[in-house]
């Protein structure tokens, strides 16, 4: 904790901490040695983590990157949150992100983006996003590890940037509350860390029921460091051929075959499988989640919580909520709630937001149907490319921003675990992903798997 602390000092070329606590961080460090002394260690104790700023903490600040929670301090503690502290997690502070984890550059910040610690030729890359704060501060050495939000690609786009494993737990695996809410039946957090073993502890220390969300299912924990047994023979390992999309980039292509190999070498079987509906899993997913957000951003009032707009003679409460959002949210999330309040509009509702959410069934059908033929696990790409230059797609259209998610949201869709784990670099020297994504509630064997791809 101490070296953090001085490493934060030095300042924080990644833009990757928004709001830094060190006092509270050598508090929970001194009661973390206390506990070592007196022979009572659980699994997390004294370890110094990033934790990003869509987590409610109480007493510190928790914006969720945006202007409209400026000041806002919460009573309460998130269950995820509160689940660390109470193994021992030792809080830096908080992470950046993109506003309300809309994006996958962490560019929607208000904040400005998070930078990853990767460079080519002095060119500033993003971290990925939307916990790209989280990436670049684990990837860095800033912290051991940090926590993320994924709900359409998040925690895993982000690693796969900056190199690390990142872990997006089955829908209901990890408690919502306290969590700041994007699209409901998407978000799911889980550990960013430099290895699988680290993403299995703290994953344990997160995890859990809780009555708190009723989303939250009521099932045991596996013990998941123990899962990490290296020995996957008789496994059937699946690779999607609706993945292989035109234009990907022959590196990726080769390090998903050399993925394959090593799966292979370590005894497991591997077969093509065909999951059809894949392509429409970005549309219904950019309907769905605005649907959620426009709907749960609604609560951003002027009243509630953080920003109010200055108000001028005569203007009334319409005015009021008109000029706080105007102000509060950025282009990102003003995009998306639009969007979602049209897909939801009477006249509107049937053709996209009813579709969507049939595509979203197809969609799970396609994996139900893959494991109940005994398929194990399947291997694809993390991302359709390295990370890319900040500012670099500041004026392409939004949509070529949308196409970094095309092979993630399918796994938030369809509620399953997935993990991205480092695989190599391209020849540029970036790091590229590999993502696996297992059977709903095997985030076990899902880490077993990814182990062997260490
Ligand atoms: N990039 C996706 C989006 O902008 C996913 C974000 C996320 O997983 N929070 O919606």
């Amino acid at each position: 904790t101490m070296a953090c602390l001085t490493a934060m000092d030095a300042g924080d070329p990644l833009n990757a901490f928004v709001h830094k606590t060190p006092d509270i961080a050598l508090d929970q460090a001194r009661a973390a040695d206390a506990r070592l002394a007196a022979g009572d260690a659980p699994a997390m104790c004294g370890i110094p983590l990033g934790i990003k700023d869509l987590f409610c903490t109480r007493g510190v600040p928790s914006q969720a990157a945006s202007n409209i929670l400026k000041g806002f301090r919460p009573e309460y503690e998130s269950t995820v949150t509160a689940n660390l502290f109470g193994a021992g997690a030792v809080m830096l502070g908080k992470l950046n992100m993109d506003e309300f984890a809309m994006g996958s550059s962490n560019e929607t910040s208000c904040y400005g983006p998070a930078v990853n610690p990767w460079k080519v030729d002095d060119r500033q890359l993003t971290a990925g996003g939307s916990s790209g704060g989280s990436a670049a501060a684990v990837a860095g050495g800033l912290c051991l590890a940090a926590t993320g939000t994924d709900t359409g690609g998040s925690i895993r786009q982000p690693a796969a940037f900056t190199g690390i494993v990142g872990l997006k737990p089955t829908y209901g695996r990890v408690s919502r509350w306290g969590t700041i809410a994007f699209a409901s039946s998407l978000d799911q957090a889980g550990p960013m860390t430099r290895t699988v073993r680290d993403a299995a502890i703290m994953l344990q220390a997160m995890a859990g029921h809780d009555p708190k969300d009723s989303t939250s299912a009521d099932i045991p924990l596996p013990d998941f460091e123990a899962a990490l047994t290296g020995d996957i023979r008789g496994k059937t390992v699946g690779i999607p051929r609706e993945y292989r999309m035109e234009g990907m980039p022959a590196e990726i292509e080769a390090l998903w075959q050399k993925g394959a190999g090593m799966l292979r070498d370590a005894g497991a079987r591997i077969v093509d499988i065909s999951l059809p509906h894949t392509k429409y899993a970005l549309p219904a997913y950019y309907v769905i989640a605005p649907a959620e957000a426009s709907s749960n951003l609604a609560r951003y009032d002027g009243v509630r919580y953080g920003h109010r707009a200055a108000l001028a003679a005569g203007d009334g409460i319409t005015e009021m909520y008109e000029k706080t959002r105007a102000e509060g949210f950025g282009k990102e999330v003003q995009r998306r709630v639009m969007i979602g309040t049209y897909v939801l509009s009477a006249g509107f509702y049937d053709a996209y937001y009813n579709r969507a959410r049939k595509i979203r069934a197809l969609i799970k059908r396609d994996f139900d149907q893959v494991f109940a033929q005994g398929v194990d696990v399947i291997l694809t790409p993390a991302t359709p490319s390295a990370a890319f230059g900040l500012g670099e797609m500041a004026h392409a259209d939004p949509v070529q921003m949308y196409l970094n998610d095309v092979f993630t949201v399918t796994v938030n869709l369809a509620g399953l675990p997935g993990i991205a784990v480092p695989a190599g670099l391209d020849a540029k020297g970036l790091p590229l992903g590999l993502q696996l994504i297992g059977r709903p509630w095997d985030e076990a064997g899902l880490l077993d798997h990814a182990h062997v791809l260490e």
